[in-house]
């Protein structure tokens, strides 16, 4: 099919591209029937699936991944940020080993799991006191009952758009198998709504969580007089604020709260801080913290049999003390501006209908042009042509998110960049009868 043939329908382009997809990735294809047979639609993570089948990945190397049929990709999904050292970082490989050798499941105390503790404590000047996870999920759901229970309230504020974690997952308000909190839905960066919210339900409200930047909602940054107004009204009226930095704290040295000057009471941590291993922290102010303090006759117990499991501490340690520095953090986000800003220009170079929003290494397009501050702006987007952006993608080699999303990780040097940008150029120029907003 010629360019003009393909690019007559949307529908049209994306059916064929689809098809592509399927003809050129026949193991991929029968992994998945097989294992549709054992798990629901072969899947165990939503996010990873898209029609017609999802790719099975088999390999990783430094910014590299290859599939079941042999395609070499550049990763630029960085396992949804969690993948920030690239694949199999020999520092990180030489830490695992070391635990390995020293075993791993003890039942016990370890030695380095303090010393992780106040590294933590260090980056994060908000955390005085932190404790361990396996999941970010976990983070946050035993922030947000520690909250309530020393505050002793049941009402948790969330807002459009979040996300943290597979039972708090705010894509479309509720989500019918979402943990059982009493939840009150707000919009993102409505700063007059939202003030009126917590008015009204003040003497109810225990906890108002959210991302200062939706990561998952489509790389939306809160405004700075948002996050202030949330810090200024949960302060007034005695509720917990609590920032969920699983994916946001690697955008600055003390994470983005640290970028906005704005302390929330309690922070939540995961992804990349476990150097890739299952990880989930939460932490904060001493006053809240200190009830989970065993020695304190009225104690709140957390327990968690790999809380503080040897691989994750190991490997957790080596990565923040030895490789995601302080200044390796602004390297790789000064490197995520440039990129961002680089990808925005091309769009407008062609006329295309899309916008790069994000901050720093993270970033997400949006089949649209304008500002995106909340969900409800992502919705203007064509998710259509989001798909076919995003098979396009795999056929130049660009592994990425179908919902859009790229991070760029610390293996990215500027010859991957340039792959990555001169796709989407491909793209913009290929696909400009479907894409141009001076098209049809
Ligand atoms: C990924 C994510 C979580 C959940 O972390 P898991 O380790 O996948 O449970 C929570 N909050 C945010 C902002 C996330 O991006």
């Amino acid at each position: 099919m010629s360019n003009d043939t393909m690019n007559v329908s949307l529908d049209a382009a994306l059916q064929e591209a689809q098809e592509n997809f399927a003809d050129g990735n026949p193991k991929s294809k029968a992994a998945h029937a097989m294992a549709t047979q054992f798990m629901p639609g072969g899947n165990t993570r939503t996010s990873l699936f898209h029609p017609p089948f999802p790719l099975t990945v088999v390999r990783g190397e430094g910014p590299h991944l290859w599939d079941a049929d042999g395609h070499k990709y550049t990763d630029f999904l960085g396992e949804f940020t969690a993948g920030i050292y690239g694949h199999s970082h020999p520092i990180i490989r030489v830490a695992i080993d070391k635990a390995l050798d020293g075993g791993i499941n003890f039942g016990g105390h370890g030695l380095i799991e303090a010393e992780f503790a106040a590294t933590l404590c260090d980056r994060f000047p908000s955390i005085d006191l932190l404790r361990f996870t396996n999941s970010g999920t976990e983070a946050n759901m035993m922030a947000i009952s520690t909250a309530l229970a020393v505050n002793k309230r049941r009402k948790v504020m969330v807002f459009n758009g979040g996300y943290h974690g597979g039972v708090f997952t705010f894509h479309h308000g509720h989500n019918a198998i979402n943990a059982p909190f009493d939840f009150i839905v707000a919009r993102y960066n409505d700063v007059r709504a939202t003030q009126q919210l917590i008015k009204d339900n003040a003497s109810a409200l225990g906890v108002v969580i959210l991302e200062p930047m939706q990561g998952g909602g489509g790389c939306i940054p809160a405004t700075r007089e948002f996050l202030a107004m949330l810090r200024e009204m949960t302060k007034e009226h005695g509720i917990t604020l609590i920032f969920d930095e699983v994916m946001t704290s690697r955008l600055s040295p003390g994470g983005l709260q640290g970028e906005h000057g704005i302390t929330p009471d309690l922070t939540t941590l995961g992804k990349y801080i476990g150097g890739g291993m299952s990880f989930g922290a939460f932490g904060g102010a001493a006053s809240i913290m200190s009830h989970l303090d065993p020695r304190q006759p009225q104690s709140l117990p957390h327990a968690g049999t790999f809380n503080n499991n040897a691989l994750t501490m190991a490997a957790g340690l080596t990565a923040m003390t030895q490789i995601y520095t302080r200044d390796e953090v602004s390297r790789l986000n000064e490197l995520g501006e440039e990129t961002r800003k680089t990808l925005n220009a091309i769009a407008t170079k062609y006329d295309a209908s899309m916008t790069f929003s994000g901050r720093g290494s993270m970033m997400n397009v949006h089949m649209t042009t304008g500002e995106i501050r909340s969900v409800e702006d992502v919705a203007r987007g064509n998710m259509r042509l989001r798909d076919l952006f995003f098979f396009d993608m795999l056929k130049r080699g660009i592994y990425m998110a179908r919902r859009g999303m790229i991070n760029l990780s610390l293996v990215h040097e500027q010859r991957h960049i340039d792959a990555l940008l001169s796709a989407v150029e491909d793209f913009a120029v290929t696909r400009r009868p479907l894409v141009s907003t001076k098209a049809g």
